[in-house]
């Protein structure tokens, strides 16, 4: 298990969904945005299949909403929305070339994708859409140019997140209608605590500090253009 990178002032998350960075990740932006480094968020889908009972184009522009008031949580401000259809999402060559664009046009050192794996655990299955879009979000960058990372069920490399929960709770929770929607008779509040410590656990490794688990994809080059040699400890 290694440190997670700290050798990077820029960095851009893609991920399916409204909420997907908000179950977990949002923890560790909040660290690196509080260091000085730049975050963006590419979602690929406004979500708007996601609130039951509200007509999608009612609810696209209600989550994207949410969605920046809760990245502005954790002190990201830059915000897109590819306009994919929610729960449809297939890897596409349209998908894949809209992701090479958006990324290329901001030129991170780093991306962050979504989980993508085929189950969270022990027969609770990801969804189609978040497997769909890892997918394209792999085949869509060139592995030599840029250095990825999949927030992991399995990780190799952890972010100290201690002292940032309560922002990550925060943040999740911005996306209120959605959740009280998902669950009536739990306050939104008590929801997103309970999802952000589960998706943030203490770790052995950060000496009981909580942590969020990434996995190195490819290790891509520097923004310079060099190699990178080792990736090092804090
Ligand atoms: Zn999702």
């Amino acid at each position: 298990m290694q440190i997670f990178p700290t050798d990077w002032r820029t960095a851009m998350v893609l991920v399916a969904h409204p909420d997907d960075v908000e179950y977990g990740m949002a923890a560790a932006v909040d660290r690196w945005t509080g260091e000085g480094r730049t975050v963006s968020y590419l979602l690929a889908t406004s979500g708007e299949a996601g609130i039951e009972g509200m007509a999608p184009k009612v609810a696209g522009p209600l989550r994207e909403q949410e969605q920046r008031r809760s990245a502005d949580r954790v002190g990201v401000a830059d915000v897109a929305f590819l306009g994919f259809p929610d729960s449809r999402l297939r890897t596409t060559d349209q998908l894949r070339t809209a992701i090479a664009a958006a990324v290329a046009d901001r030129r991170p050192e780093l991306v962050l994708v979504g989980y993508f794996g085929a189950e969270w655990a022990p027969d609770v299955p990801n969804q189609s859409d978040h497997m769909e879009f890892g997918r394209a979000a792999v085949q869509a960058l060139d592995s030599t140019e840029y250095r990825l990372f999949e927030q992991a069920v399995q990780p190799d490399h952890l972010v100290d997140v201690e002292g940032h929960t309560d922002a990550a709770i925060r943040s999740l929770a911005e996306h209120h209608e959605y959740l009280s929607v998902l669950d009536p008779q739990t306050p939104v509040w008590q929801q997103a605590e309970k999802q952000v410590l589960m998706s943030c656990p203490e770790r052995a490794e950060l000496d009981g500090h909580r942590g969020v688990g990434f996995r190195l994809l490819t290790p891509g080059r520097p923004a310079g253009g060099e190699v990178l040699g080792q990736v090092g400890r804090d």
